[in-house]
């Protein structure tokens, strides 16, 4: 069995100022989300898009699931924003495991993604960036497979963000760091943690999720979520070695997956750090020639 090198670096700063009123909105996003099916999930998106007339496309997909021979189908949303040449994807998937809610796994990721979309609508954008809510992620990353497969700007790409996981706690978790996929978006993160002054840990390792998609195909990505403290130790152990050991098992991993993962175990602060934290190194990424 091959041994992963792990490495984790904590940075502490001052925190930066919240936005209360930003983690309540989006904390109201995710409870219109949860519990819904896959098409009330999509539908959800698409009504608040239309709200603020956002312009978006779908695309739809039909793929066999890895290991079973059954077809799904899905459909990715996604909002083109800005000009340039080069081209920066920010991605959550939309989907939820069957008979959970799918409230921090993951409308956290919708709804921040979707009040990035309503607060950098009028942004003075240098480059392309595509905002993109996936499907079919739980069914084996197949919305993003999708995406990177009609990825028409693969030679300009610049980096992917991924969000999963962002409703609980106060530390921002960055991975899987190294391999030679993030040599771009790995500074930036780390300017983005010191100016938001937010805890911020990366590490080697990170949970399966569409940034691996886009890994694949050797582009740019980093995925980000926000965890309670001393779960990023614990989910890095956990991906390292499998073991599954009550008192080193993650907190947000004993919710998710399952008919639990409710808004009720989520703060709109995580969700506001997650938000202030993304919009800061989208603002840094954009700066970049
Ligand atoms: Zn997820």
């Amino acid at each position: 069995m091959k041994k992963i090198l792990i490495s984790v670096f904590v940075i502490f700063a001052l925190p930066s100022q919240l936005l209360p009123q930003t983690g309540a909105e989006l904390m109201r996003f995710v409870k219109q989300i949860e519990g819904k099916p896959p098409e009330g999930r999509r539908q959800f998106i698409k009504d608040q898009l239309r709200r603020w007339k956002v312009r978006y496309h779908t695309m739809a997909f039909q793929a066999n699931l890895p290991f079973r021979d059954s077809l799904v189908r899905g459909e990715n949303i996604i909002v083109p924003m800005g000009k340039g040449k080069k081209k920066i994807i920010v991605g959550a998937h939309s989907d939820a495991v069957p008979k959970s809610p799918g409230a921090n796994d993951n409308g956290g990721g919708v709804a921040v993604v979707l009040g990035l979309i309503k607060g950098l609508m009028d942004y003075q954008w240098n480059h392309k960036v595509d905002f993109c809510f996936f499907d079919q992620e739980e069914g084996g990353l197949l919305g993003s497979k999708e995406f990177v497969k009609k990825y028409k700007d693969k030679e300009n790409h610049l980096a992917m963000i991924n969000l999963d996981v962002e409703g609980t706690g106060d530390e921002v978790f960055v991975g899987p760091v190294g391999g030679g996929d993030d040599n771009v978006i790995m500074p930036i993160a780390r300017k983005a943690a010191k100016r938001t002054g937010y805890t911020f840990i990366e590490a080697t390792v990170y949970p399966p999720s569409d940034y691996m998609s886009f890994a694949n195909a050797k582009l740019e990505n980093i995925s980000v979520s926000v965890l309670p403290k001393g779960d990023a130790d614990k989910l890095v152990s956990f991906l390292s070695n499998h073991k599954v050991n009550t008192d080193t098992y993650p907190q947000v991993m004993k919710v998710m997956h399952t008919p639990h993962d409710s808004s009720a175990y989520m703060s709109p602060k995580a969700l506001g750090i997650s938000f202030e934290f993304t919009r800061t190194l989208l603002m840094l990424l954009n700066e970049t020639k």
